[in-house]
């Protein structure tokens, strides 16, 4: 009976410190990929990457809480999809600053090409050398016909 109940005792101990073990294991693997998700999830919200890996990494599962909490609501790339629909919302409506029909970056009235994208914005009159919208046909400072 005695060595049975060593056996168990054995057993026992061994399984606790086993499972103790996977416990911690389990801790620190999901810490790990807590550290990786944040710094993944804040580079593309164009939070401080390292510094919320880092803080994760000292505080754990409550530095993560507080990240969750201060992030920042979206992601670079929807902000800039966001953004980039109100400028071309801008020039479909003709509001704020003059900007290039292809690359949306801005650009002067009197511009003949875009100077980012290369796209001709106006031809120029052939007499006068004044600016001309592309379409037009007679040159309305010189009368000069196209
Ligand atoms: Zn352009
Ligand atoms: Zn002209």
């Amino acid at each position: 009976m005695d060595l049975l109940a060593s056996v168990i005792k054995f057993f026992e101990s061994g399984l606790f410190r086993l499972s103790i073990r996977l416990f911690f294991l389990f801790i620190v693997v999901l810490w790990a990929s807590l550290i990786y998700w944040t710094y993944r999830d804040a580079e593309k919200r164009g939070a401080l990457a390292l510094y919320w890996a880092a803080v994760v990494f000292v505080f754990n599962f409550f530095g993560w809480a507080v990240y969750l909490i201060l992030r920042p609501p979206e992601y670079l790339d929807d902000a800039r999809d966001r953004e980039l629909e109100i400028r071309t919302k801008e020039v479909l409506l003709g509001k704020g600053s003059l900007t290039c029909p292809a690359c949306l970056k801005p650009v002067e009235g009197d511009f003949l090409i875009c100077p980012y994208c290369r796209k001709t914005l106006k031809k120029s009159c052939p007499s006068c050398n004044r600016p001309l919208e592309t379409g037009w046909i007679i040159c309305p400072y010189c009368k000069t016909a196209l």
